[in-house]
């Protein structure tokens, strides 16, 4: 019984200490990002503000709005960084006998007809290119409409869109509304300071800047310029999938119903497309906190797979009704 127990602790302890290098490894793109929005910090309120802009209201000015856009930036990027992911809920887990049943079974045709018996009661309206339900293997689980399985997070995420190594998390239902306005608030960071650097960056070139600060300055430009030239294509494609209520993986691969794949399935229109994103409250959409609608589970269909918010309402109820 010892050498049973010793045996699964030792290698516990060796992919412990593996577990934890890969784990710091991850934040290495996140460490990259928070070290240059230091030194632009550094060098956009001390060199630019403080020892290179004359006039005291310019210098006011420029540090107030630099500040609120530093602020929501950092606000949103935190917010995508360490929002938990969405779970697939344990009613879609297979149970051990259900299971060991699945692995016994003699043809793909017996284990689809499990996975059909197990998934009949949950609000499933995606299914495999098989036309069978989604099963994911490694989690055991049924897959909730529009959930994948991240090979990074080691899981099923609910509504996943991609993992994003500079933010060291899954982009999914939880964080793509923080994702997004992390992408737009980086993009007018990036915008502000490359525009009130402008007239220095041109100073220098014509030689009308002096001291050591100015080598500051003058990359400050080009960093903001660089950053903002990658963030702007980022940002307006990820403003186009919003738009039509598509993920990542879904504009790679069309959504599969039992009508046939359909790349516009979960399109209700622009306007509830954002909606369902950002929230039905125009107070908060530009805010990141959390607003998104449904619950990452159950997605309601455009007009020709016939789902609509207040049907997926009235199978709620059906089913609590059903539990009482
Ligand atoms: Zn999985
Ligand atoms: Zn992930």
């Amino acid at each position: 019984m010892k050498f049973v127990l010793k045996m699964p602790l030792a290698s516990q302890n060796n992919k412990g200490s593996c577990f934890w290098c890969i784990k710091a490894m991850k934040w290495v793109p996140v460490l990259f990002i928070m070290t240059i929005v230091a030194w632009s910090y550094y060098a956009y309120v001390v060199k630019l503000c403080f020892l290179t802009v004359d006039s005291i209201l310019s210098q006011i000015l420029y540090l107030i709005f630099y500040h609120l856009s530093l602020s929501m930036f950092l606000w949103a990027y935190w917010q995508t960084i360490f929002t938990e992911i969405g779970r697939v809920p344990l009613k879609y887990k297979i149970p051990d006998s259900d299971h060991e049943q699945l692995l016994r079974a003699e043809s793909p045709e017996e284990q689809r007809h499990i996975l059909e018996e197990f998934s009949k009661n949950l609000p499933n309206a995606n299914v495999n290119i098989n036309g069978a339900v989604r099963y994911c293997d490694k989690c055991r689980c049924i897959k909730p409409d529009r959930a994948h399985h991240c090979s990074v997070c080691g899981e099923c995420v609910l509504k996943m869109d991609h993992h994003c190594p500079w933010v060291n998390n899954c982009v999914s239902f939880t964080n793509y509304k923080f994702f997004i306005l992390f992408l737009g608030y980086a993009l007018l960071y990036c915008l502000y300071v490359a525009l009130t650097a402008l007239p220095y960056f041109i100073a220098f070139w014509n030689g009308d800047l002096q001291g050591i600060g100015r080598f500051h300055i003058l990359f400050l430009f080009f960093v903001a310029v660089m950053f903002g030239i990658s963030l702007i294509s980022l940002f307006c494609y990820h403003c186009y999938l919003v738009s039509e209520n598509r993920t990542t993986l879904e504009a790679f691969r069309a959504p599969i119903f039992r009508t046939g794949e359909d790349k516009h399935g979960f399109s209700l229109g622009r306007y509830d497309n954002f909606c369902e994103v950002f929230g039905d409250n125009p107070r908060i959409w530009f805010l990141p906190v959390k607003s998104s609608l449904g619950n990452g589970i159950e997605f309601p269909l455009n007009l020709h797979q016939q789902r609509t918010y207040r049907s997926m309402d009235s199978t709620q109820n059906r089913l609590e009704a059903n539990i009482g």
